[in-house]
């Protein structure tokens, strides 16, 4: 069976075949596919944003396609910046000017009320117009200073207290397996194990 990952990101195509790695499945970019359309991100929540993708590739396809949406919730900045965290600040605004502005915001909030989650949704779109979709999260609290090197985006102000650090300074394996788009793929990969039966 084949699907499509309506993504232009490499990092998350490398996760993907990797989880799905042991299945009878091929996972195609939309390059691969022949598919060069900028789906825009109209959405009002993860998961519409993730059909949005997902749905408008299928149709142009006619290929089964999956798409993900995710973002950080800070659940005392009204759970921002959401469906907005890429475009938070600006789509070309470093992420070290991104996280300062955001510590900025949160100077003075106790531990309890600096409780935050990454999201992540994925959305597989069939060509007959059926769907599935999973979400899942990562929750855990605003840091008080940046910290750490690996991942990207916000993980450098994203403190796991089980874990004592910030999500920027476990190895990657470690975070994949914990992380919200980690356990979101996986959930996906056992919807696609049951569709290859
Ligand atoms: P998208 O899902 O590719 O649209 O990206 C959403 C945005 O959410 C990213 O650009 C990051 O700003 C943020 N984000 C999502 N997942 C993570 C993560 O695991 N670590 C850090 N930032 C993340």
């Amino acid at each position: 069976m084949k699907y499509i990952f309506a993504t232009g990101n490499e990092n998350k195509l490398r996760e993907i075949r990797q989880i799905t790695a042991d299945m009878d499945i091929e996972i195609v970019s939309m390059k691969d596919a022949g598919c060069f359309e900028d789906v825009e991100e109209t959405g009002t929540s993860f998961e519409e944003n993730a059909f949005l993708k997902a749905n408008a590739i299928a149709k142009k396809s006619g290929i089964p396609t999956l798409a993900d949406d995710s973002g950080l919730e800070i659940d005392y900045l009204g759970k921002e910046p959401g469906i907005y965290s890429s475009r938070y600040m600006g789509e070309d605004t470093p992420y070290s000017v991104k996280n300062a502005e955001l510590l900025r915001r949160m100077e003075g909030v106790p531990d309890e009320e600096r409780t935050a989650r990454f999201v992540c949704a994925i959305c597989l779109v069939r060509p007959d117009g059926s769907t599935e979709t999973v979400r899942e999260t990562m929750e855990g609290r605003v840091a008080y200073e940046i910290a750490g090197e690996n991942g990207f985006g916000y993980d450098p102000i994203f403190y796991l207290p089980e874990r004592g650090c910030t999500s920027a300074e476990l190895p990657p394996e470690e975070k994949n397996l914990i992380s919200h788009r980690g356990k979101a793929l996986r959930k996906m990969r056992d919807i696609l194990a049951k569709e290859a039966k």
